[in-house]
């Protein structure tokens, strides 16, 4: 009983979080610390920090990259809840067993970071709708699974502040591939 009890505790603190950290962005509140970070490093670190996760449920989980110092610009804090909540997803719409990628490819004013996933997919007619908040594609399994539908909403508000955009490519039963960009410069009308 007692564990239920945590169980809902979490799953509500964790909903408190994610209606603040909306309202916030939603009020122009939520003020960003943009600075120069290494890209490779931090997402080595991130994909080691959710690797348990994965591992309980035998998902194979790897970062690849071809270059190891790439420096960008932004706010590491907000990118780690960027790539939290997209490898989350990748893990939790996906069989036991399959692959969870993230990859880091150097542009020239750029970097391209992506989370691919060879879980479930999502059917075309839903692709547009999946970044806003409170939407869940198949109604049973993602309440089974637990969320509230605002992840890739935040997801989304945090990469277009750093004046940037997300994209999302997909096909039912072979997987899907969230892409994003960050500049390796402050870009014009981004201050910290
Ligand atoms: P929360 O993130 O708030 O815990 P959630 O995961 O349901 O809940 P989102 O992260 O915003 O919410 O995702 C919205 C919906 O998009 C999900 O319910 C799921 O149906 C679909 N979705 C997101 N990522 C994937 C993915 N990698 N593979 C398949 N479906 C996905
Ligand atoms: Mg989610």
């Amino acid at each position: 009983f007692l564990q239920k009890t945590l169980k809902n505790v979490e799953r509500l603190n964790s909903l408190l979080g994610d209606l603040i950290d909306i309202s916030r962005i939603e009020s122009g509140e939520m003020k960003l610390r943009f600075r120069y970070f290494n890209v490779s490093e931090f997402l080595e670190t991130v994909v080691e920090e959710m690797q348990l996760v994965a591992q309980l449920k035998n998902i194979s989980f790897s970062f690849s990259s071809e270059q190891n110092n790439v420096e960008a610009f932004g706010d590491k804090d907000r990118l780690r809840q960027v790539m939290t909540n997209l490898i989350d997803n990748a893990i939790k719409y996906s069989e036991a067993k399959s692959f969870v990628t993230v990859r880091l490819h150097d542009k020239e004013d750029t970097v391209e970071i992506s989370v691919s996933d060879t879980g479930y997919g999502i059917a075309a007619e839903h692709l547009p709708r999946i970044f806003e908040r409170f939407y869940r594609v198949d109604q049973d399994r993602s309440r089974a699974l637990g969320g509230t539908g605002l992840g890739l909403a935040i997801v989304k508000h945090i990469v277009e502040a750093h004046g940037s955009f997300i994209n999302v490519q997909s096909e039912i039963g072979k997987g899907t591939t969230f892409t994003f960009y960050i500049w390796k410069t402050s870009p014009k009308g981004i201050t910290s």
